[in-house]
């Protein structure tokens, strides 16, 4: 079976993918410079899988160091490149940390692939923070909406790595690329062997919820109530990073078996979910009460937005559709675990 490089590996959609990567029969080599994760995730891996991926610890900004990657294992075929920093906030604060980083380990990672791999499958991890705030009338978001300039760094490093991919694969025949452009990920794999690591105080909704049901956090605030939205707070679509990592393991197999050279997926349910339907959604799904408030709207949140997911649906075979509460219910029960 073919061999696919997971970049940033131990994170948290990369530990996701290398578990349904083993599963479909994949040979996986994970790297990761545990800068947001740490080497016990690759113990939740190996609990579920029953065996440990090969894996070297390496920072993908390190040419040299990366390069021994493809030295020790010469039968790459494909790559998913998620390792890269993903603090929207942070990203405002010190911009060059994000381009440094996140633009230095794909341009490794796409020169190794085409010069060093024994195939140059690139799928990269992005985000629907490329597209911005769609007006009403461009909801759901297809891929082919134009983008927005970027609201964040973090939003124009992944503007920037798409475009050089795409540069790329018209530049080198032996590459091909495909842009994943995800959603809101959440939830947990069902073992609880593995899920999301917040660094500190999470930003994001989901752990913010399973802490604060858990007594970590003191009250939840909702970011607005004043949005034009039917009840008044923003609405996302929240996709389960369970669903989300098999539509990896579907892209790589189309790209191994069409080698189709170019390609854009959006990846979501498909439905939109409001902050309050979220959270009711929770204390239905646990039976736990969750202390919260209405707050001040957070700077730079863009109101409303969901996927049209009917390109992946159609060309990958693939739908996104475990029930939320069955969702909320393994990120509660990863939370327990930790
Ligand atoms: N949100 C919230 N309280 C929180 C964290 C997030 O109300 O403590 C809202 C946020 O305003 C947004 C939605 O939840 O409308 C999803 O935010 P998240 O940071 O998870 O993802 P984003 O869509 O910003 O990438």
């Amino acid at each position: 079976m073919s061999r696919v490089l997971l970049t940033g590996a131990t994170g948290y959609i990369g530990s996701h993918v290398a578990v349904e990567l083993v599963n479909a029969g994949y040979d996986v080599i994970g790297v990761d410079n545990f800068s947001n994760s740490t080497p016990k995730v690759l113990d939740g891996i190996e609990k579920i899988i029953g065996k440990r991926i090969d894996f070297m610890e390496v920072d993908c900004t390190d040419y040299n160091a990366f390069e021994k990657v493809f030295e020790q294992y010469p039968d790459i075929e494909a790559a998913i490149h998620f390792a890269a920093y993903k603090a929207v906030g942070e990203s405002v604060a010190e911009p060059l940390k994000y381009f440094k980083n996140n633009l230095r380990s794909f341009e490794n990672l796409v020169e190794l692939m085409v010069t060093k791999g024994k195939g140059a499958n690139i799928v990269f991890s992005s985000s629907a923070t490329v597209y911005g705030q769609p007006a009403m009338d461009e909801l759901p978001i297809k891929e082919d909406l134009p983008f927005q300039p970027a609201s964040s760094p973090y939003a124009r490093t992944k503007q920037i790595a798409e475009g050089i991919l795409e540069d790329c694969v018209r530049a080198y025949t032996n590459l091909n690329g495909t842009i994943l452009r995800y959603f809101n990920p959440i939830g947990a794999h069902p073992s609880a062997h593995i899920g999301e690591l917040p660094n500190g105080v999470p930003n994001n909704l989901v752990p913010f919820i399973t802490q604060t049901a858990a007594g970590i956090r003191e009250c939840l605030s909702v970011f607005g109530n004043d949005y034009n939205t039917p009840d008044g707070s923003c609405i996302r679509d929240y996709i389960y990073v369970v669903d989300l990592a098999k539509a990896h393991v579907k892209a790589v197999d189309k790209m191994l078996q069409e080698g189709i050279r170019w390609n854009v997926f959006n990846l979501g349910t498909g439905k939109g979910l409001s902050v309050l339907e979220l959270v009711n959604a929770f204390i239905k799904a646990t039976g736990v009460n969750l202390n919260y408030r209405i707050a001040d709207r957070r700077p730079g949140d863009v109101e409303q937005y969901w996927a049209d997911p009917a390109k992946a649906n159609a060309e990958l075979g693939w739908s996104a559709d475990t029930p939320i509460e069955e969702v909320l219910l393994s990120a509660w029960k990863w939370q327990q675990k930790l």
